[in-house]
């Protein structure tokens, strides 16, 4: 399919660290995915054009900002960081676009950087590496405590959508991993982290003050679709403190988008559109995390896809979501 919109891309705004190499623990790809990560218009451009991919909307790499210990630095990192891809964006503004990364170390500092990003960027949301470090290395602080309250408001007012990405688990209290290093990132790990927050946010009864507020999560739905029954029923079963007014899977067919990237399987797509239905699954590849043809041959061919939902999975339901309106 030409003209598709990819949404979870990253970039790196330097060559990157010994954690995110950790990560990726063969050294071979670790150099490729290292250069493409800092490349943004030339390999990943030449790409895009062969493999039918018209416009990204491209993030910082996980965990940037996320965990810069002091607030004050992380602040001061997400104004540099937004400026630096608001530049790169203006280069070619009808192929890219940008994600606002947000000091979540202090609610009010990314309620003020969101507002910049949208209002004077151009950024028709933010992306967020999960939870967030602040002044203690094993500190992990979710986004559905009361301190988070007025930045919620403030996302829905703007009305942008925020992309909830993965981020590896904190050593230190991450103990069912112990022994099992590869169970830490993506391979588990990133869809658990994922999962419980935005089951947290919704059980914080989030949406039910919030109602209009969007979230988009990556890898298919992180898994909750395809234990989507199970949650409610459980939560209807046991007597349990649940507080939100409707079930989950309420909140997740009204207020949180999937995107189908690094999870190329017809199974799981298969499970999110009978969970969530295609108006709330958009395309993305996870460039460079994982190799652009390797997203674009699965969707193209998907049998699942009538050319219709290929079409609005692919590219409209993007447009719709993040108002790319004036440039499509
Ligand atoms: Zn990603």
């Amino acid at each position: 399919m030409q003209g598709k919109i990819a949404i979870e891309e990253h970039f790196a705004y330097e060559r990157p660290d010994r954690e995110a190499a950790e990560r990726l623990r063969r050294a071979e790809a670790w150099v490729e995915t290292a250069r493409r990560l800092v490349d943004i218009h030339e390999l990943r451009l030449r790409d895009m054009d062969e493999l039918g991919i018209e416009y990204a909307i491209l993030s910082l790499t996980a965990p940037a900002v996320q965990s810069i210990l002091d607030v004050k630095e992380a602040i001061a990192a997400a104004r540099k960081y937004n400026d630096f891809l608001a530049g790169e964006v203006a280069k070619r503004p009808d192929r890219f676009g940008g994600f606002a990364a947000l000091p979540m170390q202090d609610p009010d500092a990314a309620a003020e950087e969101l507002s910049r990003c949208v209002k004077e960027l151009g950024f028709p949301g933010a992306l967020v590496n999960g939870f967030t470090q602040r002044e203690v290395p094993d500190s992990t602080i979710y986004y559905d405590i009361p301190e988070y309250r007025p930045f919620w408001a403030c996302v829905e007012e703007l009305g942008v959508p925020f992309y909830l990405h993965p981020r590896t688990a904190v050593r230190e209290r991450a103990q069912a991993y112990e022994g099992h290093p590869w169970l830490y990132s993506s391979a588990w790990g990133f869809a658990v982290e994922t999962s419980i927050h935005v089951l947290r946010l919704i059980g914080s009864c989030l949406f039910d003050e919030y109602p209009k507020l969007q979230l988009v999560i990556g890898h298919l739905g992180e898994r909750i679709p395809y234990d989507m029954w199970r949650l409610d029923h459980r939560i209807e079963t046991i007597p349990t403190d649940y507080p939100a007014k409707k079930p989950i899977s309420a909140y997740m067919r009204s207020n949180v988008h999937i995107t189908t990237s690094g999870n190329f399987s017809d199974s799981a797509l298969q499970c999110a559109i009978a969970e969530m239905g295609v108006d709330r699954i958009m395309f993305a590849v996870d460039y460079p995390m994982e190799v652009m043809a390797g997203g674009t041959s699965w969707f193209d061919q998907t049998e699942l896809l009538s050319d219709q939902d290929r079409i609005k999975v692919g590219r409209n339901n993007a447009i719709e979501l993040f108002k790319l309106g004036d440039i499509f």
